[in-house]
């Protein structure tokens, strides 16, 4: 742990989200007077665009925006930078004139985890903690493990059992002490908070959440950046605890307050959630402030199978704040639109990643987006992760003689 004198050069600070009471950057993550989780503060560079335009291909390259203090400490298998598509295919077929995609389904594991994974694992480097772990819902696992992998540090993953076998190989395959929990997300949540509590352990997403969520603001910095630092009007984001959107939103107002974007308050934050586990979608149809947990998810998007969104709250005040909407779809939808893009523009993106496409689709039909807006629609997951409830709706292959004639004709 760092002793009192060096903290005093951080560039960073934690901050109470709900009591906005500060307290010097430590391995801390909740509010000692009010319970409320703590957001990171930065005392910030000047910052132009070229500060940034000739660096790294990777989300580092917005070191003064992320929470390490010093550079040796970044863990980095070379994430972001992912590419912002201009789909005019599935833009023609939907009506829209300005649609983008942000592919993170290319991310070195193939998720977005990627970032909020590859931030906290160089903080727990920082820290100087001896290991680190995560709770997840498959990719966290596998983000987690390759870069403790990287940094050398022991990881463990506390996952519900019932995930895709690609991500339980994939997490596997890094080396992760991998506790496959007989029970919910939640179940698994629980259990890892306790235990990383009790040993000390860095599980990314729970006891270093602070810093985790930061990654994903490297979400708003790269699409910013790609168009040409322009504000994009309306955002499809996916939706399972939440942090994903709230840091998104976080990322875009530090933009704005560094004087790289102008202003921002005309953004469009749509939630996109799977039907059997919308719990932010309900509540944002019944106009309520409060999120009621779902206590047995049943849906394809594992990714997004969260019943007690930890930051579900905070999601719809980011709804409130930002002319947002929330909306689900149900399997059948996630699939058609898992093919949808496949086949108007070579992605091939898990259901996730359906969801954010289906409810974009959804939003169109719904008139709630122009055909001119500049839309952005975020696939997170690669379709390689979940081949098997892709396959459902997919016919495979009849096996064929090795013959000409035979082949021919059905190669019309
Ligand atoms: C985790 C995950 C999400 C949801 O992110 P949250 O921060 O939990 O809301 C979306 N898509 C994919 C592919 C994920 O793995
Ligand atoms: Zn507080």
């Amino acid at each position: 742990m760092f002793s009192k004198d060096i903290l005093i050069l951080t560039r960073t600070s934690l901050q109470c989200r709900e009591c906005k009471k500060e307290y010097d950057t430590a391995f801390k993550y909740i509010c000692d007077e009010c319970f409320g989780p703590l957001d990171v503060k930065y005392n910030f560079p000047k910052l132009t665009k070229d500060t940034f335009s000739n660096r790294g291909h990777t989300y580092w390259r917005y070191f003064e925006l992320l929470p390490i203090e010093n550079k040796s400490n970044i863990v980095s298998i070379g994430a972001g930078m992912t590419p912002l598509i201009k789909a005019d295919n599935l833009g023609k077929k939907l009506g829209l004139n300005n649609l983008y995609i942000k592919n993170d389904s290319v991310n070195p594991t193939f998720s977005f985890k990627d970032r909020p994974a590859g931030v906290a694992i160089s903080k727990a480097k920082e820290f100087g903690l001896s290991a680190v772990g995560c709770a997840s819902t498959g990719n966290l696992a596998s983000a987690t493990a390759a870069h403790a992998a990287k940094a050398g540090l022991p990881c463990h993953v506390f996952a519900p059992s019932n995930l895709e076998m690609a991500k339980i190989t994939q997490a596997l395959s890094y080396g992760a002490n991998y506790i496959a929990v007989d029970g919910t997300y939640d179940d698994a949540n629980r259990i890892a908070a306790q235990i990383g509590d009790s040993k000390g352990i860095g599980i990314v997403n729970i006891n270093m959440r602070s810093h985790y969520v930061e990654g994903s603001k490297t979400f708003s910095f790269e699409v910013a950046e790609q168009l040409d630092w322009q504000v994009p009007d309306q955002l499809i984001i996916p939706v399972g605890s939440g942090a994903m959107l709230n840091a998104i939103c976080k990322g875009f107002e530090e933009l704005q307050t560094v004087s790289l974007l102008d202003d921002i308050s005309n953004m469009h934050m749509i939630a996109a959630q799977p039907h059997g586990c919308a719990p932010i979608v309900d509540a944002f149809k019944k106009n309520s402030k409060e999120v009621i947990p779902v206590e047995h998810p049943d849906t394809i998007a594992k990714s997004l199978a969260i019943g007690d969104p930890g930051d579900g709250r905070y999601v719809l005040k980011r709804l409130a704040q930002y002319n947002g909407f929330a909306e689900e779809c149900n399997n059948k939808e996630i699939l058609d639109a898992i093919l949808l893009l496949a086949r108007t523009e070579g992605i091939f993106t898990e259901p996730a990643g359906g969801v954010s496409i289906s409810v974009l689709q959804k939003m169109v039909e719904q008139g709630k987006i122009d055909k001119n807006d500049r839309v952005v629609c975020y696939v997170t997951g690669n379709g390689l992760k979940a081949t098997e409830s892709i396959m459902e709706v997919l016919q495979k292959p009849k096996v064929m003689k090795a013959n000409i004639e035979e082949i021919s004709a059905v190669v019309n």
